[in-house]
Order: structure tokens, then sequence, then C-alpha cells
């Protein structure tokens, strides 16, 4: 039963997402707080949802790389990361990465995700040189690569500034900057969990100078740790203010945490409910960022799929290779096929959509699903 102070805030939060008002941080405080009901929550963010999408939901067919997880950081929510000299490091070769990219465009890639740990020996030139070796060798897959936190390690590499790093990195065949590294920018949770690495504010210098020379960008927030309600809205208001100067995310990101073999092991993971609610909560706030994303391997498939009615109208992909949330204990497979992720979007009622990484719809020739084109009629856009 809701108390009537609560179910006049929930009726005046409905107000203002029916009649497409923005809402502000004590709406985020409410839609947050377990008096407003899930289910209502969710009739809300969908309602949205299907006013920016109507019965679409979109997917990709992609994989990852993470060409080495020697890092000099210790993020205490991390399991991916390696010592230098412990046995678990690796550093890939070169070939070893161009058979990755052969691997991805035999599969059909569009995209390759690449992310990794901030080696203590490799030099800038290294970094750079993954790009250009699997640009130059595959010009037809996206790289979507480095986060902020890769960006502010190259910065004290080079010397360079921000804007310089990146436009040498596009020359290199940089596509777009994936949306991690976001954490939690709040300083009271951010010096608890990763207090040396890049913080909010290099994050938000790295993705506004990507949107000022034409890159686009996601964005992400990690949650279910030590956060609460209040570093939740704090952070999906920071990264609403940088879209409305700029335009230049493309999917906001839920991850929820995974605390096997991290520093936060004793934490539990969060419910089912909180990753529903967090899902709802994201579509409703970030009402100027397109798409929100279910990312079905930290989510679990089925979660992502219910997702699907609470806000979210992407899956992200087929994933080949994921790494860093399976290290974190995460059980979901590490690939699904396009038929299986087609039929989960299928068994949601929606209609699965290809997209490429900057939501271009994708055509395929059916005698050669290899064979792969951006279909740019104006009717097909998928933005
Ligand atoms: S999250 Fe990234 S920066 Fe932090 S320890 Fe892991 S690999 Fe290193």
């Amino acid at each position: 039963m809701i108390a009537s102070s609560s179910a006049e805030r929930v009726r005046e939060i409905r107000r203002k997402v029916e009649n497409g008002e923005r809402l502000d941080f004590d709406d985020g405080l409410a839609l947050y707080a377990p008096s407003f009901p899930l289910q209502e929550l969710g009739e809300l963010a969908n309602l949205v949802r299907e006013r920016m999408h109507g019965d679409v939901a979109f997917y990709n067919i992609n994989t990852h790389l993470n060409p080495t997880n020697v890092c000099i950081y210790r993020c205490r929510f991390c399991a991916f990361r390696s010592d230098l000299r412990d046995p678990k490091g690796y550093v890939m070769t070169e070939d070893q990465i161009l058979q990755r990219g052969q691997e991805a465009v035999d599969n059909g890639c569009t995209e390759m995700h690449i992310v990794g740990g901030l080696h203590h020996k490799m030099p800038y030139a290294w970094y750079r040189g993954i790009l250009q070796t699997l640009h130059a060798a595959f010009p037809q897959l996206h790289l979507k690569a480095w986060t902020p936190v890769e960006i502010g390690w190259f910065e004290f590499l080079t010397k360079w500034p921000v804007r310089r790093i990146l436009e040498d990195l596009r020359e290199a065949g940089l596509g777009s900057l994936p949306g991690g590294g976001a954490e939690i920018f709040h300083p009271q949770v951010r010096d608890q969990i990763c207090e040396h690495k890049a913080d909010a504010h290099k994050w938000f210098e790295v993705h506004r100078t990507a949107h000022q020379i034409g890159l686009r960008s996601n964005c992400t927030m990690l949650y279910g740790h030590l956060e609460n309600a209040y570093h939740r809205v704090d952070h999906l208001l920071r990264l609403r203010e940088l879209q409305d100067a700029t335009g230049g995310f493309q999917t906001f990101i839920p991850l929820a945490f995974h605390p096997d073999n991290t520093q936060l092991s004793h934490l539990q993971k969060p419910s089912v409910l909180d990753d529903l609610r967090n899902i709802a909560v994201s579509r409703l706030l970030l009402d100027n960022i397109p798409h929100i994303k279910a990312y079905w391997i930290m989510l679990g498939i089925e979660t992502a799929q219910v997702a699907l009615a609470y806000g979210a109208d992407d899956l992200d992909g087929t994933v080949r290779h994921e790494l860093i949330y399976h290290d974190a204990g995460a059980t979901t497979p590490e690939f699904l096929s396009v038929d299986r992720i087609r039929q989960l979007i299928e068994e949601a009622g929606r209609v699965p959509i290809e997209r490429d990484t900057l939501y271009r719809r994708v055509q395929r020739d059916p005698t050669n699903p290899r064979h792969w084109w951006v279909d740019h009629s104006e009717a097909s856009a998928a933005v």
C-alpha cells in the first residue's frame, strides 16, 4: 500500500512523463525509492521508449578485444586486471590481434569493442598501432576503442592534450568511444573504488572533446556496489547535462556490478528488481540520450529480455571474447548467435533490427550473411 504523499508523487511524475516534461533531481530520487511501484515505473519508461522507438529493439554483430589485462591501477571492483609479473597477465601479439580481426570479419561482425589494462611498459605507439593495424587490414570493421581512463593514460605518456590524442587515434582508425570508465562520478564513491584513475572531470573532458571533433560515444554507470540513489541520480544528470551541450552520446548502458574475484567480493550483486529499476529510471531521466542498452552479458539473458519492456531498446550484440565481466563471475554465455538474439527480441514482443555502431540499419546478403552494408534509405534511419 502506498502512503498518500507517495501516491501524490507518483501521480505528479506520471503527469510530467505523459506531458513530455523533463524530470528533476528530486524526481530521480523518488523513482529510485522502493515506495515507487516498479510496475508503474516500468510502464512510464515503456511509454517513453515506445514514443522514441516504437516496437523496435536493436542488436549488432560484434566482438570484443582486450589486448592486455596488465594494469597499473587496482580498481576495487575489477576482476580482470593483472600485475605485471602475475602468470595471469598477458599481452596480445600483432598476429593474435590480426587473427581476431579476421575472425570478426569471417563472422560478419560490424564492430570491434577494444578496451584493456594500462600496461606499465607499453608505449602509446603500441595502443595506436593496434587501431592502425586492424583498420588497415579490415577497414569495414568499426573500431570502438579506449575509454577516458586509457585516453588519460595516453595523455600522461605523450604529454599531448586530449584533442590531439583523439585526432591522432582517429587518423589511425578510431571510429567511436565506448562508455566505460564512468563507474560512479561522485567523489564520495569514486574515491573509494578507483581513486587513482581518471576522475569525473577527465571523463567528461574526453567525451566532450570527442563530440566536439565529431566522434560519437556511449556512456555507462556501474551500479550495485557502494553507491546510493543520490549518487546514481547525480551520475545520470551529469550525463544529461553534457548531452544537452553536445548531443554526442548514442547509448547509455547501466552496468550491474559483479563482485566475484574483486576486492568487493563481500557485496551481493544487484537484484533483478534493482536491474529493472535502473533501466527504467535511466530511460526517464536521460530524455536526451536516444538509446538505453540492456547489456545481456551483465544482466543475464532473461533480465535483458524483460528490460525491453522497462525502457531498454537495445540488447548489445552477439559478443565474442568478453573477458572483463566473466572474470568477475558473470555466468552468461560468452556468445549469442544472431538467430538466438533475434529470437530473444521477438519473444519479448519487439521487432529485431540489426544496427551498426552508429545506429544505422544494416542489410545483409541472404546468400552470404558475412556480406553486409549500411542501408542509407531514409525510411531505415535507426535513430
Ligand atoms: S577497471 Fe580498468 S583501470 Fe581499473 S584496474 Fe581494471 S583494467 Fe585497470
